[in-house]
């Protein structure tokens, strides 16, 4: 649409589709845009996987395009250089190597955050232009293990459910998932699915408590890494208690009996013992699986980041098999990827050991077929180097040269330590990233420029099996190009044919004829029916699911998609699905007397993976600010560990040090620690560096789940929180200060100001007086950081062990230095943070003035917030509501989730926050009955989990 008034300036007004750039969820956006900007966000109505929806992270999506913080021009050792410089320089280092040491000498390392169009080309330049393998991704860290099984069971890698499957079902066992928080906008339309057919049953297998198990009818708290050992049982269960579909196992399956052979070895008293539940609760939950036709696994990252991530897949599987619940409505194993375009990458085969469009690399029919379609020089013949393997490899020396695209395995892969010594060793490391800093850049010698999600065209797929599309609508800032395009340069360059592509869709084209002669009618990925012939056609493309029906087209295919095995015939050679015997065993971890705690990983509510794009959308680092480790409320008092004590976590190759926060939503014995902090937000806190790297035998999936650790506390004496309005922030370089001791720390980003906490751990500071500890050392070289124009205002009460410090330039409020002696700081002696998160609604406004008043000059110096600012814990990140806020409301009468999404629209955005709104509606009714139980909502609560 193009409006234009009299007036002399046309405003244009236009509205464009595309998808979200997270989680696997694939929800479909619209984007408003004015004069050319992005101005509004909202959720596809017709999109098949959102209806409308969107998460808080994705309605946070356009707060995450500034160019600000992006690489925008490319650079080789540190020096920029164009484009033709970097592209010739990759190509002919790239070359040199391979001349000398062979195809095998070189991977590329890629991402589920790519399009289909890139991890095509990617794909078909390693595989079919240099000759190896030695390509994977990083989703080789999600979801390969349930790749591996659905192969192993069906033939092919098929996900054999859709979302409204979720709507139609008796029964969802959430199993390693915490999809209230990984994929919120799926667990809405459970949620609303509960609403509408209350006889809907939640189980939840989990080992800790989480908000999706607060919101489940059965959680089963097993032990980490148990889950096969139930799978096993209750596929003895269904045998014995008739559940079992005769003529399905017989028609449509191979292999039960040696399945159920092993599985009899699982008796209720064996999983009672492995998985350390009442056989009452297992029973209770068997018997669910048991007792209704529509039942659905819904599993994710707690299964697949395993030692034996494909025997838990396949041990799920087996019990749908056996039961007949799969390849119809409302039933199935259902694997939730969790990046964007994870399944993208599996279709186009960017995986060490596939072939593009689910061919096989060491097939030579496979290898034919392929070579034959792209006229390539050559084509890989063997499996290549799995991701860690290629790391590995490095080490050896084998591999002389890596180019990791869109991903930073420093922060992700296991053993940090590890990976950058071998990136340090590598020859050549080329990065291709659209930011212009985070760990693994930190180790290239090739930086390269690219765009990102709004820039972008080309598709996606979910996990639904829908392809939609990414649409760009932004020009690229500085240099930026589109990763096919460099990777098109570099391949051309390198003196190969067959890159000579002017827009996505003629690669997407290629993909799709290339399924259409793959599939032969023996596999389910056939595309074919999408292909473009033109870039008009590719820009309506409609989201579409495949497999796509003999009648299918592209115009609305969804509702023209056949269900994957509805007929009983699967893509084996038998056409019969498998059964896998499974000898469930647990995660492989170090002895307990010296690693005491088995520490759990996963993800928070309002993060996305090493925080690069999240952290930039200032509102999502409220609701969780910094990394903290849960533990038990009595492993805290038995370690003498108070809440927000600075600890450190000790595994068999590395350490994390952060601070504690005491749960009951962890086990005794066990610990949890988010993965998002890396060292841009924080020392220290990478839990990669815990992770040995340990794989499953037959996916190569990292076990990123579980580690055993030693817990221990940290004598911190010195805390220095420096708050520093945005335009200032570059000044200040908190690992470049030089204190006595180490130092921790954090960083924070605000809409108007940063955040860094600095913790010194080491005792030489011995001086008790804060004056002399703040003016000697730490102020001094925040002074010499700031500059001169910097006007100080202090406030020294060494008495109390505090100093406070305000900094303005031009009458502005610059900065604010708190200074704490812990041994002096009377409000450590209890459970209460040193530095309240609650505070950051105040300081925001404080920094957003044009001139600092006396009112406010006092009110930091005696750290005393305005009442009206002091709102509690943020609570709903879509809305920015607080605790306090919901009390008031929930005490006027908004007393249940209908009235405050009224009141106050808390929890009716993305629904995240509905657990802590029914505690606090709870909370306030046991009030009220007159039994004071009332919750208090810690500073920074952590109860995520799963995925
Ligand atoms: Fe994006 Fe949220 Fe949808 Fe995931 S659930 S795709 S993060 S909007």
């Amino acid at each position: 649409m193009s409006i234009s008034s009299n007036a002399q300036v046309a405003f244009k007004a236009e509205r464009k589709q595309t998808s979200c750039a997270y989680c696997g969820v694939g929800c479909g956006l619209d984007i408003e845009i004015h004069n050319d900007s992005p101005v509004k966000l909202q959720g596809t109505t017709s999109h098949p996987a959102n209806q409308g929806r969107v998460c808080v992270k994705g309605n946070s999506l356009l707060d995450t395009i500034a160019t600000k913080g992006r690489l925008l021009q490319p650079e080789i050792n540190q020096q920029p250089v164009s484009w033709d410089e970097a592209t010739e320089h990759v190509a002919s280092k790239f070359n040199d190597i391979i001349d000398q040491h062979g195809k095998d000498a070189v991977a590329f390392y890629v991402s589920g955050q790519l399009l289909t169009e890139d991890y095509y080309l990617a794909n078909k330049l390693m595989k079919g232009y240099i000759g190896s393998a030695n390509i994977d991704t990083n989703s080789r860290l999600c979801m390969s293990s349930a790749v591996s099984s659905y192969k192993r069971a069906f033939g092919e890698d098929v996900v054999p459910c859709e979302y409204q499957d979720l709507e139609k079902a008796d029964v969802i066992f959430f199993v390693g998932s915490n999809a209230a928080w990984t994929h919120p906008v799926l667990f809405q339309r459970m949620q609303a699915a509960k609403i509408q057919n209350p006889k809907l049953q939640f189980v939840a297998l989990d080992p800790r408590k989480t908000a999706t198990t607060e919101l489940a009818d059965i959680h089963l708290q097993l032990a980490p890494g148990s889950d096969a050992g139930f799978y096993n049982g209750l596929l003895k269960y269904l045998n014995e208690s008739d559940a079992i579909d005769q003529q399905y196992i017989e028609d449509s399956t191979n292999g039960f009996n040696d399945a159920l052979t092993q599985a009899n070895y699982w008796t209720l008293d064996k999983v009672s013992e492995f998985c350390q539940l009442d056989p009452f609760d297992i029973e209770q939950a068997y018997r669910l699986f048991a007792d209704h036709k529509n039942v659905i696994s819904f599993y994710s990252m707690g299964i697949n980041q395993s030692n034996s991530g494909t025997d838990k897949c396949n041990s799920i599987i087996n019990c749908h098999l056996a039961s007949g619940k799969i390849g119809k409505s409302g039933a199935g194993p259902f694997s939730i990827t969790g990046q964007p375009n994870a399944m993208g990458g599996r279709e186009v085969g960017a995986l060490c050991n596939q072939l593009t469009a689910h061919l096989e690399v060491e097939n030579k029919e496979h290898q034919g077929i392929v070579q034959s379609y792209w006229q390539s020089p050559t084509i890989a013949t063997q499996v290549g180097t799995s991701a860690t393997e290629i790391i590995e490899n490095i080490e050896q020396g084998t591999i002389k040269a890596i180019w990791i695209m869109a991903t930073n395995p420093v922060v992700s892969l296991p053993d940090r330590e590890r990976v950058i010594a071998a990136l340090n060793k590598c020859e050549l490391v080329v990065v291709s990233d659209c930011v212009e800093k985070n760990d693994t850049l930190e180790y290239a010698n090739v930086k390269l420029p690219a765009t990102t999600w709004l820039e972008k065209d080309g598709t996606v797929t979910n996990s639904e099996r829908v392809i939609s599309r990414q649409r760009g609508m932004i020009d690229a800032p500085g240099q930026a190009k589109n990763d096919w395009q460099i990777i098109s340069e570099v391949a051309s360059k390198m003196g190969f044919k067959g890159f000579d592509y002017q827009h996505p869709y003629q690669i997407f084209a290629e993909f799709c004829e290339l399924t259409g002669i793959a599939s032969k009618g023996e596999r389910l990925l056939d595309i074919s029916p999408l292909k473009p012939n033109s870039k008009q056609q590719f820009d309506t493309m409609m989201p579409t699911r495949w497999p796509i029906s003999d009648s299918g087209s592209s115009s609305s295919a969804s509702q023209l998609h056949h269900r994957p095995f509805a007929n009983g015939r699967f893509s084996t050679k038998s056409r019969k699905a498998n059964f896998i015997a499974i000898t469930p065993v647990l995660p492989q971890l170090e002895t307990a007397p010296k690693f005491p705690f088995v520490l759990n990983t996963g993800r928070i509510r309002d993060q996305w993976h090493s925080m690069t794009r999240t952290s930039t959308a200032t509102h999502l680092n409220q609701h969780i600010s910094v990394p903290k480790l849960s533990i038990n409320t009595i492993d805290g008092k038995r370690l003498n560990i108070k809440a927000n004590d600075w600890i450190k976590a000790k595994s068999s190759v590395g350490e994390v040090m952060v601070e504690a926060d005491l749960s009951e939503d962890v086990k005794p014995g066990q610990c949890f620690m988010p993965i998002h902090w890396n060292q841009q937000f924080a020392s220290d806190a990478n839990v990669s560096n815990l992770f040995p790297s340990v794989v499953d035998p037959v996916s190569k999936q990292p076990q990123l789940k579980q580690v055993r650790v030693a817990i221990e506390k940290i004598d911190v004496r010195f805390l220095t929180k420096i708050e520093v309005k945005n335009e200032y922030a570059q000044r200040i370089d908190v690992s470049g200060l030089s204190l006595y001791g180490k130092a921790l720390y954090r960083k924070t980003l605000y809409q108007h100001c940063q955040s860094y906490l600095v913790a010194e751990t080491e005792h030489e500071r011995s001086n008790n007086n804060a004056e002399t500890i703040v003016l000697e050392s730490t102020l001094k070289q925040l002074k010499s950081m700031l500059g001169q124009e910097v006007q100080w205002l202090s406030l020294l009460a060494a008495n109390d062990g505090i100093g406070r410090f305000v900094g303005s330039i031009d009458g502005t409020l610059a900065v604010i230095v708190e200074c704490f002696d812990l041994n002096n700081v009377d409000s450590i002696k209890s459970d209460k943070p040193i530095f309240p998160e609650t505070n950051v609604g105040w300081l925001e406004h404080v920094f957003e003035q044009p001139q600092l008043s006396q009112q406010h000059k006092v009110a930091i110096l005696k750290s005393e917030p305005a009442a009206e600012f002091l709102k509690g814990k943020q609570i709903c990140s879509c809305f920015n509501v607080h605790q306090t806020e919901i009390e008031d409301a929930i005490m006027s009468g908004s007393d249940n989730l209908e009235k405050l999404a009224v009141t106050l629209k808390c929890g009716s955005g993305c629904g995240s926050c509905k657990t802590d709104l029914t505690q606090m509606i709870k909370d306030h009714k046991t009030q009220l009955s007159g039994h004071s139980s009332k919750t208090i909502l810690p500073e920074n609560i952590i109860t995520m989990g799963g995925c």
